[in-house]
């Protein structure tokens, strides 16, 4: 059997579409959403990614703008910041690229935000709408990795989902959002006995654990269906060679760059799956794709008097 790809970039681009018509209503009311990115320091891969946030709310239309405090802020500073973005009509969405330095205190700072521009749905105000089931901003990879689910008509009422790893940001709201979607959800960390045993029961894996191809192809029950939110870089040769024995393309470029990106799941799982979202090009994808929804969502729940276009269910 050779699983079914379920692809992230073609839901992102789905998303965008509707998205576009979303804003061009907004902007028919005179909104022009828009998305405040707070980069603190010279961190290279944060630089990437709120790079990368950017961009895509260029490519939507959407105006944004970057703060970008001096590495040696101090968190009244970063408070300070976040007061002002709070009492800013202009700014529907507050993003806090983490890690924040030191120095600062994260927690504070996060809680800060108003929890109506909470755009990565970190804030517990919205954690706890999210555990009560009530409407709010929701984390924005579970949220990515629920539209791969519904956007591909998997079944999940009724469905044993395993979510490994049980962070605030990925594990705890997508069992959340599982749950709430009628799965029986069984949640595995680091002390889970027999971990093989209990993922061969579900019927929907996710895993989120961080550590790469750690789930074993035969681990899965046959026909399963696996979202593998794990982005691992590995640059270990033989980790590499082990972990792509069977994949002689990717390994090629594995040696010309001296690094691969791997999931959480054995890439052999793609022989017993029955459907799986690729690394790359699975969940990454739909990571800043639920940030730009949500930023949408914000301004329309705050400022906007147009009813959504999108179908019920979705976002
Ligand atoms: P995290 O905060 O480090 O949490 C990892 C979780 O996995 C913890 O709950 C941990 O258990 C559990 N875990 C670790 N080793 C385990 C093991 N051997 N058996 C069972 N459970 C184990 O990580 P995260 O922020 O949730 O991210 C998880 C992965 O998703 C990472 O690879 C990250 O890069 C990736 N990610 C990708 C995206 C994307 O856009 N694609 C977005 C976010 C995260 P304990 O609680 O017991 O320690």
């Amino acid at each position: 059997m050779t699983a079914r790809v379920l692809d992230g970039t073609k839901i992102r681009d789905e998303i965008f579409a509707e998205l576009k018509s979303e804003i061009a209503a907004l902007g028919g009311q005179g909104i022009r959403p828009g998305l405040a990115a707070v980069l603190v320091g010279d961190n290279p891969a944060s630089q990437l990614y709120v790079k990368s946030k950017i961009a895509a709310c260029e490519q939507l239309g959407l105006a944004s703008r970057m703060h970008t405090p001096l590495v040696s802020s101090t968190t009244e500073y970063m408070l300070q910041l976040v007061a002002d973005l709070n009492a800013d009509d202009a700014v529907d969405g507050i993003l806090i690229q983490l890690p924040l330095p030191p120095q600062v205190d994260a927690k504070r700072v996060l809680e800060a935000v108003d929890p109506a521009k909470d755009v990565d749905g970190f804030h517990p105000v919205n954690l706890g709408r999210l555990v009560t089931g009530r409407p709010g901003l929701v984390a924005c990879t579970p949220a990515g990795c629920m539209e791969i689910l519904r956007r591909n008509g998997i079944t999940i009422e009724g469905a044993n989902a395993v979510v490994l790893g049980r962070s605030d940001i990925v594990g705890k709201p997508m069992a959340l959002l599982l749950m709430h979607a009628n799965a029986t959800v069984t949640i595995c960390h680091s002390k889970t006995r027999e971990l093989p045993e209990v993922v061969r029961r579900a019927d929907i894996v996710v895993a989120a654990m961080g550590r790469a191809g750690y789930v074993k192809a035969d681990w899965l029950r046959p026909g399963a269906v696996v979202i593998d939110v794990g982005t691992n870089k590995v640059t270990d040769a033989r980790e590499a060679e082990s972990l792509l024995r069977n994949f002689p393309a990717r390994l090629a470029k594995f040696r010309e760059k001296g690094a691969v990106l791997v999931g959480d799941v054995h890439p052999d799982a793609v022989n017993t799956a029955g459907a799986l979202t690729p690394v790359p090009g699975g969940v990454g994808p739909m990571t800043i794709t639920m940030l730009m929804s949500n930023t949408v969502k914000a301004a329309r729940l705050r400022r906007g008097r147009v009813a959504r276009t999108v179908p019920s269910g979705a976002r």
